[in-house]
């Protein structure tokens, strides 16, 4: 049996105020929510904030990226061992806006999956395929690419200690969401494909579901049998919004 797993992605969004408002209204209901595992990803600045508001809490701290190096003179980056530090324990890599708008490939994903992992913290790997990509009928050649990225670079094995999120580009922030069956579909062969490889990670392995996830379409979604939680963005900014869709995996 696989724990539902809710992450909320706050993207580049946010300030002192604003973060310790919606921090406080998630920690204050999510006190209802039993089974759910639940993340926060605010951005790096908003970290040590985050992490001291949510200790003694069962609320978890991710981060959106992280960098592939382990420290020293690569202005402007953030390693895996400060974000380990400040209590992240997943970090979000390879999203489709990353991979988008600073051209991260499969392999730089792979590493960075790879350093978080080193670090002790668990990585959410985003996949998922463009509308020009599912129309030309390309959605599990691109998956299955992006998931090889990984497999071939760092070896099944760390499938054990990450997610994998499954998030159509088409659906993130758009509005429009993958229905049920689509995703399952996606989240089934994502499942086989880790299978091929091995039974066990593939039994075991969390696979969430990313793309205008709310309140109103995410029963329909986690109810599905290899849809294992959800990847928030929108929504997650939203406290009874998030929360409703928290309570929705419980
Ligand atoms: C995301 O960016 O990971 C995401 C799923 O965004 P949204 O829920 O807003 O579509």
């Amino acid at each position: 049996m696989r724990q539902p797993l809710i992450a909320g992605n706050w993207k580049m969004n946010g300030n002192r105020s604003s973060v310790e408002t919606l921090l406080s209204n998630v920690i204050n209901g999510a006190s209802t929510i039993s089974k759910t595992e639940v993340v926060v990803c605010p951005s790096f600045p908003f970290l040590d904030l985050s992490e001291r508001l949510l200790s003694g809490t069962s609320i978890k701290l991710g981060a959106q990226n992280t960098s592939t190096k382990e420290s020293g003179a690569y202005t402007g980056e953030v390693s895996a061992s400060m974000l380990a530090n400040f209590g992240c324990q997943y970090v979000i890599c390879g999203h489709s806006e990353r991979r988008e708008y600073y051209g991260e490939t499969d392999a730089i994903i792979a590493e960075k999956v790879s350093i978080c992992v080193e670090k002790g913290m668990r990585a959410i790997l985003c996949v998922g395929e463009t509308l020009n990509q599912r129309e030309q009928e390309q959605t599990e050649s691109v998956i299955s690419t992006q998931l090889d990225g990984v497999i071939t670079q760092i070896g099944i094995d760390i499938f054990n200690n990450i997610e994998i999120a499954y998030e159509p580009v088409w659906a993130i922030g758009t509005g429009k969401t993958a229905t049920p069956e689509q995703a399952q579909s996606v989240h089934a062969f994502i499942r086989q494909k880790i299978a091929s490889h091995s039974l066990v990670i593939a039994e075991k392995i969390r696979i969430l579901y990313g793309g205008s996830m709310k309140a109103e379409n995410a029963c329909d979604l986690l109810s599905q049998s290899d849809i294992d939680g959800g990847l928030i963005g929108g929504a997650s900014l939203v406290a009874n919004d998030f929360l409703a869709i928290c309570r929705a995996g419980d």
